[in-house]
């Protein structure tokens, strides 16, 4: 039997009649998965996780024929930590990714951001790679990878290339990354050193199973005499049609004193520039409020990371 036939598909994907999949493939390298994305023109998608993609093809907001599975693919389920850099697989699941010591220790930020996203059963199929290219602005996972500064490894025939997720964004339920002739390998990001905290802040209106209302991700570094705030990164989505980094408030903090009142300054300014929009989830009024209140509580735990050591 052809391994790439119909007949191969896993039978959840293949008994569904809402769905017109004709081919599933599962490449053993990413070569190989590159040249089927290629041969398949546009009619072939890359699935890792499946948890927004088979919803996507369900409620037919994706038109293919294929899907190529990079499950099997060996050598992208690792998290490392190399030259000050820590390196996670696109094939690491959230599960993984929350409970990893490296991670906790060293970005505490992605390891509360992936420990929130879900319930169990989708923290252990979904990956980050995934939580990037469906572009949501309210992605809990891209939403700390921007705070850290991340950047994804990319693959297509054309080469590999390196680039910041936060630009990766182009609107709401868009990335630059086209998932029928690119796959992102691997994800990058400096480890925290001691001068640095990290937070992440999340209201939901359920524990399981929902986007957030509001999310809001920080990282904070401070001077060496640890009075002064060196740089800071505050994101917080689903605020505007990308994850939204509050520079004016990022500005005013950076080399600023570290105070009660200088947050909360930077915590308005934040609510301030945000643009949120009424939804089904929260209202505008409401979100931009708690805008104020997420990014406070953000500030805060990040300076708690630094001064009183990194428990999560
Ligand atoms: C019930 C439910 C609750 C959810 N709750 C949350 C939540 O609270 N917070 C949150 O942020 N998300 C949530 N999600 C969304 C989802 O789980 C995440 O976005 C997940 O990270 C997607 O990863 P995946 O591996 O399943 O992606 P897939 O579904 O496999 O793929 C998603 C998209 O990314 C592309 N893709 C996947 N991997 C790659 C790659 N390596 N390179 C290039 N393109 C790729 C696919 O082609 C597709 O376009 C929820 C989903 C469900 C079903």
């Amino acid at each position: 039997m052809d391994k790439n036939s119909i007949d191969n598909i896993p039978l959840v994907y293949y008994k569904n009649k809402s769905m017109t999949l004709k081919r599933y493939y599962h490449p053993k390298s990413i070569n190989e998965a590159l040249h089927i994305l290629e041969k398949e023109k546009g009619k072939a998608q890359v699935i890792a996780g499946g948890t927004d993609l088979i919803i996507d093809l369900k409620n037919k907001k994706v038109n293919i024929d294929a899907l190529v599975d990079i499950t099997r693919i060996e050598g992208l389920s690792s998290i490392e930590l190399k030259d000050d850099f820590i390196y996670i697989g696109a094939l690491v699941t959230h599960s993984e990714i929350a409970k990893s010591t490296l991670i906790k220790k060293n970005a505490k930020v992605l390891a509360l951001a992936t420990l929130n996203i879900g319930s169990p059963q989708v923290r252990n199929l979904g990956t980050l790679p995934g939580n990037i290219v469906n572009a949501r602005p309210a992605a809990d996972g891209a939403t700390a990878l921007i705070a850290l500064n991340a950047l994804a490894e990319i693959h297509s025939t054309n080469g590999v290339r390196w680039e910041k997720i936060e630009d990766l964004y182009l609107e709401a339920g868009k990335s630059k990354v086209n998932p029928a002739s690119e796959i992102i390998t691997k994800i990058k990001f400096r480890f925290l050193s001691d001068n640095h905290g990290s937070s992440f802040q999340r209201l939901a209106k359920r524990k399981a199973m929902a986007l957030p209302v509001l999310n809001c991700a920080s990282v904070v570094e401070v001077d060496k005499k640890m009075d002064r705030f060196k740089n800071v990164k505050i994101v917080v989505g689903p605020v505007a049609p990308t994850p939204f980094r509050a520079k004016r408030a990022e500005d005013l903090l950076k080399d600023a004193k570290i105070s009660k009142e200088i947050v909360a300054q930077a915590a308005e300014i934040a609510s301030l520039d945000s643009q949120p929009r009424d939804s089904i989830r929260g209202g505008a009024i409401y979100r931009k409020d708690m805008v104020k209140v997420l990014v406070k509580r953000a500030l805060i735990d990040s300076l708690k990371d630094v001064f009183l050591g990194r428990e999560i």
